[in-house]
């Protein structure tokens, strides 16, 4: 399967063979590291970037490439679960972080069809939540609009529209900004200690480490694989002569609609990763995409995955009280665009010492139990089943993360583990963290 972003050619990078040195060095080459890496680099220091594939091969390039501070219904539930000022620290951060792409693209001159536009959330069935969301929106100071009509190919309840929100070309910007980045790819990390990074075939001595591999891949310390769970979605890009006159999200029927170039993305389907054995997602997703523009001829499908938070915010910053100079961006709930922004300066300013007044709001060592303990219970339930059911599965159905048993995705002929959300291709490699080793079918 194929995205839509697939058409941009990144040029190809050396895997590091032996010893180097760097000031800092990032793992992961997506949208994340990517931003963290070129924030540091302006910032003086010199960079490594160890990539376990190809640039910008993970969940960057299967995203909707939405940039927007409107993360579905998350500042009623910030406002009730963590307080306003928790709401308000959000939606600043995230309007800064468009804010930043803008100034890159404009500075840099980058052909990646940025667009400001307004992002909506509608309710299908009902108004409810989205008036809630209204109210939240009314009370953080978003540029807001409360209304129920849409350019949507169907009737609405009622929608909310956040102004001055973009969406934009990813792979384009990725390939701007990286050009003069030092990225090993093809280069797996394989162990992480203090002022060392090791891969298949070499190491880094370095001082600052920030992991950005989507979810980590390290277990200790930070216990990051208790925190949070995957979730899928599909994709289908739709030709049509049809246009948007803004980014759309559904609530209740839960539809993620754009503008491209030629036609309009949806997607939609989503369900925990590991919960997909009967498939029927892409075609599910293919009916309604025809239903909604029958004269459009669907070019593309894919799908993606992202890791979810217990509480709804990300973890952005120290990676763990007891590893000072290492630090961390995941858990982005499907809104890695804005939050890779937020990341790159967060992550930058703890290296240089600077306050960054998001610090308290991101850090990954919080504790918020009011706000987490129903998804944790859930999250743990998973884990003890698919830990037991591993026990009793032969080695080639057993994640190499942590041992739960995998459960094929019908839809993609892939292997997921419903604990993690780790994934491996038919071959058995893996695609997805937090496993970093591939199962080894002939053992
Ligand atoms: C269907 C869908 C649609 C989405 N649409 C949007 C949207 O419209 N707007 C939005 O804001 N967000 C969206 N998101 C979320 C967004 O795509 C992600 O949050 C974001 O791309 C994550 O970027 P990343 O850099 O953390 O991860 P990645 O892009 O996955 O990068 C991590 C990199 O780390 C590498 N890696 C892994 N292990 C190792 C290792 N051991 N050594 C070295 N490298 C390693 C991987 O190969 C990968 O390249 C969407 C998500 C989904 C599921």
């Amino acid at each position: 399967m194929s995205t839509l972003w697939q058409d941009v050619e990144l040029k190809k990078r050396d895997r590091l063979y032996g010893k180097t040195k760097a000031d800092c060095t990032v793992i992961g080459a997506g949208m994340a590291g990517l931003m963290t890496a070129f924030e540091l680099e302006k910032r003086g220091f010199s960079v490594v970037v160890l990539e376990a594939g190809r640039t910008a091969s993970g969940a960057t390039a299967k995203t909707t490439a939405k940039i927007t501070a409107q993360h579905g219904l998350i500042y009623d539930k910030l406002t009730s679960k963590h307080g306003l000022s928790s709401a308000k620290l959000y939606f600043e951060s995230n309007t800064q972080g468009i804010d930043k792409y803008e100034r890159l693209i404009r500075e840099m001159n980058i052909d990646c069809d940025f667009k400001r536009m307004p992002a909506y959330i509608y309710g299908k069935n009902s108004a409810y939540e989205i008036r809630k969301e209204a109210q939240a929106a009314d009370k953080i100071g978003a540029m807001y609009k409360y209304t129920s009509r849409t350019s949507l190919p169907f009737e609405v309840k009622g929608a909310l529209r956040f102004e001055n929100q973009a969406q934009f070309h990813p792979l384009r910007f990725v390939k701007a900004i990286c050009e003069n980045l030092q990225i090993y790819e093809n280069t797996p990390v394989i162990d992480i200690e203090d002022g060392k990074v090791t891969t298949m075939q070499g190491e880094v001595q370095t001082h600052y480490i920030v992991n950005t591999t989507h979810y980590p891949i390290i277990n200790l310390p930070g216990l990051y694989f208790l925190r949070q769970h995957q979730e899928r979605s599909y994709c289908v890009g739709v030709k049509t002569e049809k246009r948007l006159d803004g980014m759309y999200l559904g609530i209740d029927e839960v539809k993620s609609f754009r503008n491209y170039e030629e036609g309009i993305i949806i997607g939609g389907e989503k369900h925990r990763t590991g919960n997909n054995s009967e498939g029927g997602c892409l075609c599910r997703l293919r009916d309604f995409a025809n239903k909604c523009y029958p004269k459009g001829e669907l070019v593309s499908e894919w799908s993606n995955q992202d890791a979810m938070t217990h509480d709804g915010v990300p973890f952005i910053g120290r990676f763990s009280v007891f590893a000072p100079r290492m630090f961390v961006a995941t858990g982005f709930n499907k809104w890695g665009m804005s939050l890779s922004s937020v990341a790159s300066d967060l992550i930058a300013d703890l290296i240089c010492g600077k306050k960054n007044e998001y610090e308290k709001l991101y850090t990954p060592n919080r504790v918020k139990l009011r706000a987490s303990f129903s998804s944790f219970a859930v999250d743990a339930g998973y884990s003890v089943k698919g830990l037991a059911e591993g026990l009793l599965s032969s080695k080639e159905k057993r994640c190499t993360h942590l041992g739960c048993r995998l459960k094929e995705n019908k839809d993609e002929g892939t292997l997921e583990c419903p604990c993690h959300g780790s994934q491996f291709d038919r071959d058995g490699r893996v695609v997805f963290s937090p496993a970093n080793k591939d199962i080894r079918r002939d053992e």
